[in-house]
């Protein structure tokens, strides 16, 4: 019999075998039944009677999930009942009711198809994720329509859930650490809830199937492989032995990379290092603590941008930093101000089509042309200072006057929030990103005006060797540990050594055991990275010397290829450290947006 090996994107790493528990989803009607005038009203009743159930469905799920999971496991709900409370929503349902004289299902039905058109017209895929909250809202209204409709069972037997999607408060209360094994979803993508759920509950995941509703049925065997993104349906003896063995090795790693989480970062002649995270997300911040991070390291702020239809307002914006703040204090939280532009590029911003986007208006570019959106968010990032943990940090700076002209704007602000009485962090720290070849030669001068930089190697590599980072064609010769990269990396370490200020990596290069090695040994002391990599680089440092480091760099750096450095660094480090490699690089997750 043919194997049936259906591939997805794995989303949560590990192995899960089991039996399938099929979800089955809400149908929206499709037909609109008239209603006499004189029933307008009751319609309106019923629906104001369901979206008040469905607020206290919202807070009751709420609650239950943050004795589950935690505070920061709740967020989705906040967001939930924001949408639920917004009045535009609420106005185009009566609407429809009102206007076509319908029912309220098919008010609900109308509004979910149009949402779904606006979301899918947009380009980036996070933000088409987003779609998924705004449906899951509508569709609990919808069932909330009807008092006999299903409710979200919580399931009471070992399964593998198996759905065309999970809105987020489904995810959240039907994945149970205990008795979900592993989940397979038609729909979503690495940024979807479900994918940030089933990583902090530690459930192996494949999203993205397209049609495993169609294939399976409930009760079949079904393997998932959240680090491949495989899914195989009643498979024979031998591949269930096959999966077993993998599964017990990946459960070995895993408990190896929870105990690594809680050691101490220092090397092992007790020089210290600080591993912090780059998240995305404020749901993001609870894992990367307990996965060792000491800080956020970069929190991507744009994705506040692509969450919403709306543009977010300084509220918005507050209650995002505010949540990542609370989750890591007392350690420090750095929020990058928008890199937007580019690819990143907005419908509702209304930015021009440019011919070459990554050298276009991005970034800090855009937000000194943008002054209004960029003073919203500074006020917001001051407000939620407070606790004196949040540092500011730039994006994309190319010039001196840049940084002088961000500044003043920052300033101005900060005056503005004095005026109204509004208390913030009086010495929060403000830095910026060399990503740009230009700052990096200017390091020291642009540390004249800062506090720190941190070093984004994912554009600095790219502006530097003239290759695309998400350019397959191009990228053999994207390359780390190019010599030319090295020796400019090198720079900016040592001049923002000789200040004594914070310097910073926080591209995927500090993600890579060997380079951080070799960053390590340039006197790199803070590396911030994807959370899912901080166990093995602290496994990578933690089993190494700063001092050999440096030696084995420094004689790295007479050699005059990518390839005769790697061999170099990677021969000296086994002689001195033989350990520092056994951790394998499994492929975790694909690291995800920093490596677009
Ligand atoms: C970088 O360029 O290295 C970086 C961290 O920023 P982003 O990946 O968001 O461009
Ligand atoms: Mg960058």
């Amino acid at each position: 019999m043919d194997i049936v090996r259906l591939r997805g994107i794995g989303v949560s790493p590990g192995i899960a075998m089991g039996e399938v528990l099929l979800s089955k989803p809400v149908v929206f009607t499709a037909r609109l039944e008239p209603i006499g005038q004189s029933q307008i009203e009751d319609e309106l009743r019923r629906l104001a009677r369901a979206i008040e159930r469905t607020r206290q469905d919202l807070v009751h799920v709420k609650n239950m999930i943050r004795e589950k999971l935690g505070e920061e496991s709740t967020l989705v709900f906040d967001a939930h009942l924001l949408i639920l409370d917004d009045p535009s929503l609420l106005q185009g349902l009566q609407n429809s009711i009102r206007e076509e004289k319908a029912r309220a299902e098919w008010a609900l039905s109308k509004a979910n198809s149009r949402y779904d058109q606006v979301f899918e017209s947009l380009s980036d895929e996070y933000f088409r994720q987003r779609k998924a909250d705004v449906s899951d809202v509508l569709t609990r209204i919808y069932r909330n329509l009807d008092a006999r409709r299903e409710r979200v069972k919580t399931p009471s037997k070992h399964h593998v859930l198996v759905a065309h999607e999970l809105l987020p408060s489904e995810a959240a209360l039907r994945l149970s650490r205990e008795l979900t094994l592993g989940v397979a979803l038609d729909m979503g993508g690495q940024t979807a809830h479900t994918a940030i759920l089933a990583r902090s509950l530690g459930i192996p995941t494949v999203l993205g199937l397209h049609d495993i509703t169609g294939w399976v049925r409930e009760g079949d065997f079904l393997i998932v492989d959240g680090t491949e993104g495989d899914v195989i349906i009643n498979p024979p003896p031998a591949v269930r032995r096959e999966y077993q063995a993998k599964k017990e090795k990946y459960d070995a790693y895993r408990l190896e990379l929870t105990k690594t989480a809680r050691l101490k970062s220092m090397t092992l002649d007790k020089v210290r290092f600080v591993p912090m995270a780059n998240i995305e997300l404020p749901e993001e911040a609870g894992m990367a603590m307990a996965l060792g991070a000491e800080g956020i390291g970069l929190f991507r702020s744009e994705f506040i941008y692509l969450q919403s239809p709306a543009l977010p307002s300084e509220e918005d914006h507050l209650a995002v930093y505010s949540k990542i703040v609370a989750a890591a204090y007392p350690n420090p939280v750095t929020i990058r101000t928008m890199d937007i532009g580019g690819e990143k590029s907005l419908p509702k911003l209304n930015i021009e089509q440019e011919p070459n986007p990554a050298l276009g208006l991005r970034a800090i570019r855009f937000s000194l042309r943008n002054t209004g959106l960029f003073r919203t968010q500074l006020r917001a990032i001051l407000r939620a200072s407070r606790r004196k943990n949040v540092r500011v940090l730039l994006p994309m700076i190319t010039e001196v006057e840049e940084v002088v002209e961000a500044k003043e704007i920052f300033e101005g602000v900060k005056a503005e929030l004095r005026r109204a009485g509004e208390k913030f962090d009086e010495g929060i720290p403000l830095g910026v990103m060399i990503e740009v070849p230009a700052a990096a030669a200017l390091t020291d001068l642009i540390l004249s005006e800062v506090d720190f930089v941190s070093v984004g190697t994912n554009d600095l590599i790219q502006y530097y060797l003239a290759v695309d980072r998400a350019n397959e064609f191009v990228s053999y010769l994207y390359k780390p540990l190019h010599p030319a990269v090295l020796r400019l990396i090198r720079s900016v370490i040592q001049s923002a050594q000789k200040t004594g200020k914070d310097v910073t990596v926080c591209g995927e290069m500090a993600a890579d055991p060997l380079s951080a090695i070799v960053l390590l040994g340039f006197g790199l002391r803070i590396f911030s990275m994807n959370p899912i990599f901080i166990p093995r680089i602290k496994k990578a440092l933690r089993a190494v010397e700063a001092g050999t480091a440096e030696k084995i760099v420094s004689e790295a750096m007479k050699l005059k290829t990518a390839q005769d450095v790697e061999e170099y660094v990677v021969e000296e480090v086994l002689v001195k450290h033989p350990d520092v490699f056994l951790m394998a690089r499994p492929a975790e997750i694909r690291p995800s947006r920093a490596a677009r």
